[in-house]
């Protein structure tokens, strides 16, 4: 390939040249010392061959990609003429074929077409490395005749090889800057906690995720040594952080898991992956740690494994009654006393009827998770339906005493009357289960703002007061001997708040361990 192609001139003015080129050369030595801009440093490389070759116009174009070639920056460049050959460099070829004799006279021509003028000359200089890569290209255009000798040919040429380096090694830190930044900005908006320790497993580096997770700024910790940041512990309370004694093996990634605990906020599973990365000698240069948040994981697998031990529980002990009585109902070889057939089939309703019960809640607890509870809100007089609950109750406990405390011009509420019946149910039916020593069992609302708040109070054992949030939860049960002795599978409350919730209210509770409990609802009035 020859590095300068031109059309034929006739006169030399070497020793100008000459020093026009060393000053060139020297500048842009000094450009690419004092700024790693590619665009600087283009600008500067084209003033200074436009000035070697005296030209009118020119360009530099760098190879693209695909092959072809861009036009990235001008030395007085007509917008026509960059208009016109954008499209022509544009073209995918050998990128050789762009200073063939014939294409320059192309170009030429196109510049001339464009600008109405008659230049007689286009100087290109490729843009070659040692390995024959090409960069691109110097494309000058200018009048006269005057004819480059061999001296200026080869100046040229070590003009271009030195424009080549520069413009090589001003792309690759371009590239390099481009990299970095990418890799920033996957390290900040990953979703997943990083930490990036020194060899002295101090911070160099933590993102936005884990600063969030930990509760830290990122100035507090970088610096730190990892155990002070990191406050992080398995299961066995072990530290989870790498220390000096303890460095990962050269060759693998560890994994562990643990929980970040922190004063007054929820404790957070996470899994933590170390990566060691070692330098081009070999030497640890960096650990990346990545936490991933397992928090819902683990409580999906608590969640199933305590729905197993309480569903089973739950059904064992109505099946085995009911198949207890049916048994000995079935006996043929002795006479059953009538009253004790009567109590017998008795139980066998009870039972099979909580069985329903459960089936029923479980069935309700899974459409609540896939957001399929149906509610019909009706303009409803609450006081009606709590008076129909209680009558039902009544029967099943002779040491309880039900009073209803509604006022007499209690406006209606919006409700499912199904639905309400359900709380009340479980509400009610909590109350007895949990005042074994009997008592008030007291039931009514009053009008508040542009609400009903409506309440079940009891006098029986309490719940504590860190307890308070967990009993709305699906199989949560407050553990105390009497948990043992009544039967339930923790479904009662988490129903009751997500029906109260779809029905646009909220609820809650007040409670003195060994005073009792008051269970409070809102709903919203009919209009
Ligand atoms: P279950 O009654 O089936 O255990 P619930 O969801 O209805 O489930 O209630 C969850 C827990 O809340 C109960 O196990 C009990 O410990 C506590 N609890 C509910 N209601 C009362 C109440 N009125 N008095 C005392 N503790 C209650």
């Amino acid at each position: 390939m020859s590095p300068i192609t031109h059309i034929p001139m006739s006169l030399s003015l070497y020793t100008q040249y000459r020093q026009h080129q060393l000053e060139a050369l020297l500048e842009i030595t000094r450009t690419f010392a004092s700024s790693s801009d590619l665009s600087t440093l283009l600008r500067t490389i084209l003033g200074y061959a436009a000035d070697l070759v005296h030209a009118d116009f020119g360009y530099i174009a760098l190879t693209t990609p695909a092959g072809s070639l861009r036009i990235t920056t001008g030395y007085r460049l007509p917008t026509a003429v960059f208009e016109e050959l954008s499209p022509y460099l544009a073209q995918k070829r050998p990128v050789e074929d762009f200073w063939s004799e014939a294409e320059l006279r192309r170009q030429l021509e196109l510049v001339n077409a464009v600008t109405q003028t008659t230049l007689e000359q286009v100087v290109a200089l490729p843009l070659v490395l040692e390995d024959e890569e090409v960069v691109g290209g110097i494309f000058l255009f200018r009048t006269g005749t005057i004819a480059f000798t061999p001296g200026d040919r080869m100046l040229l040429r070590d003009f271009a090889d030195q424009a080549a380096v520069a413009v090589r090694n001003a792309r690759q830190v371009e590239q390099l800057r481009t990299e970095k930044a990418r890799v920033e900005a996957i390290i900040e908006n990953n979703p997943n906690g990083i930490m990036i320790l020194d060899p002295q497993f101090r911070v160099e580096i933590i993102n936005r995720a884990l600063s969030q997770l930990l509760g830290v700024a990122e100035d507090d910790v970088v610096g730190q040594h990892c155990a002070q940041a990191l406050r992080l512990r398995n299961r066995t309370g072990e530290h989870l952080c790498l220390s000096e004694s303890n460095p990962p093996p050269p060759t693998r990634v560890l994994y562990g898991e643990g929980d970040i605990v922190r004063p007054g906020h929820k404790t957070i599973t996470v899994g933590v992956s170390y990566s060691p990365l070692f330098g081009g000698d070999g030497r640890l240069a960096n650990i990346i740690i990545t936490f991933v948040d397992i928090t819902r994981y683990r409580e999906a697998e608590n969640l199933k494994s305590t729905f197993i031990s309480v569903i089973s529980h739950e059904l064992k002990t109505p099946v085995s009654l009911i198949k207890g009585y049916a048994g000995t109902l079935a006996r043929t070889d002795v006479v059953p006393d009538p009253d004790f057939v009567r109590e017998s089939a008795a139980i066998i309703v009870e039972e099979a009827d909580r069985l329903t019960e459960l089936i029923d809640n479980l069935l309700d607890a899974s459409r609540i998770q896939t957001g399929a509870l149906s509610m019909d809100p009706q303009p409803l007089d609450v006081a009606a339906v709590a008076k129909k609950t209680i009558e039902r109750f009544r029967t099943q406990t002779d040491h309880h005493q039900f009073i209803l405390d509604f006022p007499d011009d209690l406006p209606l509420a919006l409700a499912d009357e199904r639905r309400l019946r359900q709380v009340f149910d479980n509400l009610i039916s909590n109350a007895i289960k949990y005042s074994p020593e009997g008592g008030k069992i007291i039931i009514g609302a009053r009008k508040q703002e542009d609400e009903l708040t409506v309440f079940v109070r009891d006098e029986g054992v309490g719940i504590p007061e860190e307890e308070l949030d967990a009993i709305f939860e699906s199989f949560y049960r407050v553990d105390s001997s009497l948990r043992r002795s009544t039967q339930g599978a923790g479904l009662g409350l988490f129903l009751v708040r997500a029906i109260i919730r779809a029905m646009g209210g909220d609820v809650w509770v007040q409670s003195q361990p060994g005073q009792g409990s008051a269970f409070y609802f809102s709903l919203p009035i009919a209009s």
